[in-house]
């Protein structure tokens, strides 16, 4: 026990409060990455203020680790060129819509939420990424074709809701892949109806570092180092994402009035 409280004081101590609000970072980040053409990725350091998340061993609470990944996260990037904007600076409560409108209005090309996890027993423990629920998705690109008056125009928002989804399954599985090289315990990619995931613009996914209330996991979440790798991890697994040629653009319904080419017609030259 001992051990772990000297551990979380450690993280505690990572902690060190910054002079910039989160808005004035997002429009720095979202003006460095206009001129420079990096991508902006935002990350979102779960929790925060009131809602101070999950409580991990030695009384530590999920928003400070969040946090420190997250700072540990934005160095990785910004090394690799990045620009990267924080939803939450501090320790300080932001809605989730409020986050979800942050990376939206940043323009974000990625977003980030970082979580740790418990568990009713305290002994499940691994990594998982999560992905917006898709009936999440089936309801957002019926809002986005909803909001728009053409039916093309309508046909091409759905289409882009779906294509964001299938990037954010694709950003998914490459922080996964990553995730797992460095923490035992692969809980797969896996969707739910996060708040803070809908509604967001752009590749967006949601891990859990682990759970922070297991005995053994939990203490190796209050080491710095374990911190660091699994912030190495994100980063490689950002870099993987951003690497990787996109997924060719869905296939678009024909518009109603053309008629359906037939099978036995052959290729035309
Ligand atoms: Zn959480």
């Amino acid at each position: 026990m001992h051990r772990t409280l000297v551990a979380a004081v450690a993280v505690v101590a990572l902690i060190a409060p910054s002079a910039r609000p989160a808005e004035g970072d997002a429009s720095a980040a979202r003006e460095a990455a206009r001129s420079s053409g990096a991508p902006l990725v935002v990350i979102d350091p779960g929790h925060g203020g009131s809602n101070v998340g999950s409580m991990g061993l030695g009384g530590v609470d999920e928003e400070r680790i969040t946090l420190t990944v997250s700072r540990m996260l934005r160095r990785r990037l910004k090394l690799r060129g990045m620009e990267v904007a924080l939803t939450r600076e501090r320790n300080g409560y932001v809605t989730l819509s409020e986050r979800v409108r942050r990376a939206n209005a940043a323009g974000a090309r990625l977003f980030l939420s970082i979580h740790g996890n418990t568990s009713p027993g305290h002994d499940a423990r691994g990594v998982e990424t999560y992905v917006a629920a898709h009936e999440v998705v089936d309801v957002a690109a019926d809002r986005a074709a909803a909001a728009e008056k053409d039916p093309v125009a309508a046909i091409r928002a759905r289409a882009q809701v779906r294509q964001v989804a299938a990037d954010s399954e694709r950003l998914a599985r490459a922080l996964q892949g990553r995730l797992v090289k460095v923490r035992d315990g692969d809980r797969g990619v896996r969707q739910h109806a996060w708040d803070v995931l809908d509604g967001v613009r752009c590749p967006a996914v949601l891990v859990e570092i682990g759970f922070i209330d297991h005995p053994v996991e939990g203490a190796e979440l209050l080491q710095a180092e374990t911190l660091r790798r699994v912030a190495d991890a994100l980063a490689d697994g950002i870099g993987d994402f951003l690497a990787a040629p996109a997924a060719p653009p869905q296939v678009l319904p024909a518009p109603r009035s053309r008629p359906v080419l037939r099978a036995a017609a052959g290729p035309r030259r």
